[in-house]
């Protein structure tokens, strides 16, 4: 299949008065064409950095990418001038975010915000743009869309905006949607339509996703492939079904112990991983999930696993799954 977004040992730091934080660091993934990736985590593993960093979002200073390569089609998107990655942003790769009130603008209507977007991108004018505004509110399931596009933001609902802000990203038939966290604000069944709108629009549009969430639940539900961030780093890349049947990494094994479960009696208390996420400023030695992880041993705490291929299309960094003849000795380990 062809790979829309290669990315290559991507490394976001941002230079803090205290130091360096490594928000991303050495990540690599890809996603094909026509695929849904789902980057799981907890808040501040690096997911929403490494989506501003394919965007070319990231607030510099404190922010910057020191390295790596990321590949759109095979090119090399750090490689672009500002004004090349203004025409690819929205137009050949589209971005919506958690609280859509923050990116439409409060004094347009959004049918002229739509609008507005085509134009910038494509060749039509004004009426043609409106009427493309108009058409891509239907195709989101806002109804009386004719309507509906001469309101203000404020006038809708959470669930109608976030269908506004995916009828505008759609608005210029992108090659790849990505969504960070998009249905996090809205209630349960909100939450559900949006993502069967996704799905539709996936099938309708042919559009490669790559869906940023904390909630593994909406990974089930939409992921082809899944990587699992930790502290900057990818530590886990499945399938989304191997990885729910036999997730590997001690860090993915809590997070799935930690999903209510449909088939378990409600009394039986849920599992929560122990301790928090490390300070980005003083990131412990070796595994950074060794603190909190229950199955670490001494290497642990000395030496950080490396993303390693275990077997077709799934990798993993623990130290559990490396061969312990292929393990460094505790000497070794130290120095
Ligand atoms: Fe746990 Fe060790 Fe694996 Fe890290 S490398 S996840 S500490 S077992
Ligand atoms: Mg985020």
């Amino acid at each position: 299949p062809q790979r829309v977004l290669d990315v290559r040992n991507l490394s976001t730091h941002f230079f803090t008065e205290d130091g360096a934080v490594k928000s991303v660091d050495q990540v690599s993934f890809y996603i094909n064409a026509e695929e849904t990736l789902c980057v799981v985590g907890e808040s501040g593993c690096g997911k929403s950095v490494t989506s501003l960093s394919i965007m070319q979002l990231i607030p510099s200073p404190p922010g910057k990418i020191v390295g790596g390569e990321i590949l759109f089609n095979g090119e090399d998107l750090l490689k672009k001038s500002p004004e090349e990655m203004r025409k690819i942003r929205g137009n050949d790769i589209a971005m919506i975010f958690q609280e859509p009130m923050t990116s439409l603008n409060p004094v347009y209507t959004v049918g002229d915000q739509i609008a507005e977007a085509v134009i910038l991108h494509q060749k039509v004018d004004k009426k043609e743009a409106w009427k493309r505004a108009v058409d891509m509110l239907r195709e989101v399931g806002i109804p009386s869309p004719e309507k509906r596009a001469r309101e203000y933001p404020h006038q809708m609902s959470g669930g109608m905006r976030q269908r506004v802000m995916i009828a505008m990203a759609m608005s210029c038939n992108p090659q790849l949607l990505i969504a960070d966290e998009p249905t996090t604000a809205l209630d349960v069944t909100i939450q559900a339509q949006i993502l069967d709108l996704m799905r539709k629009l996936k099938r309708e549009f042919h559009t490669a996703i790559m869906l940023i969430t904390h909630d593994l639940g909406v990974v089930a539900e939409m992921a082809d492939r899944v990587v699992v961030m930790y502290a900057g780093k990818i530590v886990e890349e499945s399938a989304t079904a191997e990885l729910f049947r036999e997730p590997l990494h001690p860090y993915t094994q809590g997070l799935l112990d930690s999903i209510p479960r449909l088939d378990q009696p409600t009394t039986e208390k849920l599992h929560v991983i122990e301790g928090t996420v490390p300070n980005p400023l003083h990131l412990p030695k070796g595994c950074t999930f060794a603190p909190r992880c229950p199955k670490a041993m001494d290497i642990c705490r000395e030496k950080a696993p490396v993303l390693t291929e275990v077997s077709e299309g799934r990798k993993v960094s623990c130290w559990l799954h490396v061969d312990p003849q292929k393990q460094p000795s505790g000497k070794e380990a130290a120095s």
